[in-house]
C-alpha cells in the first residue's frame, strides 16, 4: 500500500512479547511490570492481523520483542506467519540467548534471516551491558546459526565508554565470518535518551583507515535503511543504520505492531491504532483492514527525536489515530 507521502509500505515489525531474559542498560535495565496474558495479542490475533496486512501489500514480517524466543511456542507462530499467503519473507531479531536450542527448528521453517543483537565480544562488558552472564551462550548460539545457513546479521549499538574500543573487532566479524555486521546509532528512546550516540560515519572512517579499498555496497540488502560497505576479501558486509545523523524517513517502508496490539506508523510518536481492542470488540475482517490501512495512510513524513512531542497529528488524534501513552518510546515495547 502507498502512504500519503507516496512511500510503499510493505514491511511490518511485530513485537510478540514485552518480556526479556536480558536487562540491557539502554533498553530495559529494570524489571518491568509483567503483563497478563490477556493484555497481549494471542497468536490467533497476530495471524489475523498478518492476513489483513498481507491483503494490503505487507510482504515482509520481522518478529521481535522484548525477546521473542521467550514466548512459548514462538516457533510455531513464526511457521504460521511464514505460511500466510502473500507474506514472502519472515525474519527474527533476537538477543541470541535461546538461539542454540531453536536454530534447528528455525532452519526447518525455513526462516529468511536472523538478526542477533551483540554489542560486545567481551564477556565482562556483556554482563555490564545486559545485566546477565550470557556471552558464551549467545556466542555458541551465533556459531550454530551461521552453520545452519540461515542468513545472519549482527546488530551492534555503539556506546561511548562502553564498547567503543571494540568496534573494530566487532566490524571484523564480517571479514572473517559470512555475516553482515550493522552498527545502529543509539536512538533517544526510553533509557537510550541517557546516551550520546556514536555516529556511523565516525566508525566508517575508522574502518576505512584500516581497509582503504572498501567499496560501497549498492545492492539493497534486507528490508531496511542500512548502508553497506564491503570488500572482495571479506566474507560479509558492514552496514550502518544512521537514524539520527542521517534521517532515512523518505524511504521508510514499515509499520510496527506492539505486543499489546497497538499499530504504530512511526517509531518516534505515540500515535497509532489499537487493533487489540477493535478485534476484541468484534470488528469484521473488512473493518480490521480499514483500520490498518488508515494507520498506513497517516504515516507521518518523518521522525523528530529533537522535539519532545509525542504526536504527529495533534489535531486529528481523536478522529483518526489514538495516542497510547503506555507504548510511548520504550524499545522493548515497540521492538526496535
Ligand atoms: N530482544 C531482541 C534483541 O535484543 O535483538 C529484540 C528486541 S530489541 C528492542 C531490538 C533491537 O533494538 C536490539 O538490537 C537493540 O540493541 C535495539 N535497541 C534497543 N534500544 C535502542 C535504542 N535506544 N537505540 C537504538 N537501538 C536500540
Ligand atoms: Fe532485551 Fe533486546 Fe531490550 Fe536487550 S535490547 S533488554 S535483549 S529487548
Amino acid at each position: 500500500m502507498i502512504d500519503q507521502y507516496k512511500r510503499q509500505i510493505d514491511y511490518m515489525r511485530i513485537s510478540i512479547t514485552d518480556r526479556c531474559n536480558l536487562r540491557c542498560t539502554y533498553c530495559m535495565p529494570v524489571d518491568i511490570e509483567r503483563l497478563e496474558h490477556e493484555s497481549i495479542l494471542t497468536y490467533e490475533e497476530i495471524l489475523r492481523i498478518c492476513r489483513s496486512a498481507s491483503e494490503l501489500g505487507i510482504r515482509k514480517i520481522k518478529i521481535t520483542g522484548g525477546e521473542p524466543l521467550v514466548r512459548k511456542d514462538a516457533i510455531n507462530l513464526i511457521k504460521e506467519i511464514k505460511a500466510t499467503p502473500g507474506i514472502d519473507f519472515v525474519t527474527l531479531t533476537t538477543n541470541g540467548v535461546l538461539l542454540e536450542e531453536h536454530t534447528e527448528a528455525l532452519a526447518k521453517i525455513p526462516l529468511d534471516g536472523v538478526n542477533v543483537s551483540l554489542d560486545t565480544l567481551n564477556p565482562n562488558t556483556f554482563k555490564k551491558i545486559t545485566g546477565r552472564d550470557e556471552f558464551v551462550t549467545v556466542w555458541s548460539g551465533l556459531q550454530k546459526l551461521i552453520k545452519s545457513g540461515i542468513p545472519t546479521k549482527i546488530n551492534c549499538v555503539p556506546q561511548k565508554g562502553v564498547n567503543e574500543v571494540e568496534l573494530m573487532d566487532i566490524a571484523e566479524l564480517a571479514v572473517k565470518l559470512p555475516v553482515d555486521v550493522r552498527f545502529i546509532e543509539m536512538m533517544p528512546i526510553g533509557y537510550g535518551k541517557e546516551y550520546e550516540p556514536i555516529k556511523g560515519e565516525e566508525i566508517k572512517s575508522r574502518i576505512k583507515e584500516k581497509y582503504p579499498n572498501i567499496a560501497s555496497q549498492k545492492k539493497i540488502r534486507g528490508f531496511g535503511p542500512a548502508e553497506y560497505i564491503t570488500s572482495e576479501e571479506w566474507m560479509g558486509n558492514i552496514g550502518f543504520i544512521n537514524a539520527i545523523s542521517h534521517k532515512f524517513c523518505a524511504s521508510c517502508n514499515r509499520i510496527r505492531l506492539t505486543s499489546r496490539g497497538f499499530l504504530k506508523p512511526c517509531l518516534c510518536y505515540g500515535d497509532g491504532i489499537d487493533l487489540m481492542t477493535a478485534m476484541r470488540s468484534g470488528v469484521s475482517d473488512m473493518e480490521l483492514k480499514n483500520l490498518i490501512s488508515r494507520a498506513i495512510e497517516k504515516k507521518p513524513l518523518e521522525h523528530n527525536f529533537d522535539r519532545q512531542e509525542d504526536s504527529f497529528h495533534p489535531d486529528s488524534i481523536s478522529q483518526e489515530l489514538k495516542r497510547n501513552n503506555m507504548e510511548k518510546r520504550e524499545m522493548f515495547k515497540i521492538g526496535g
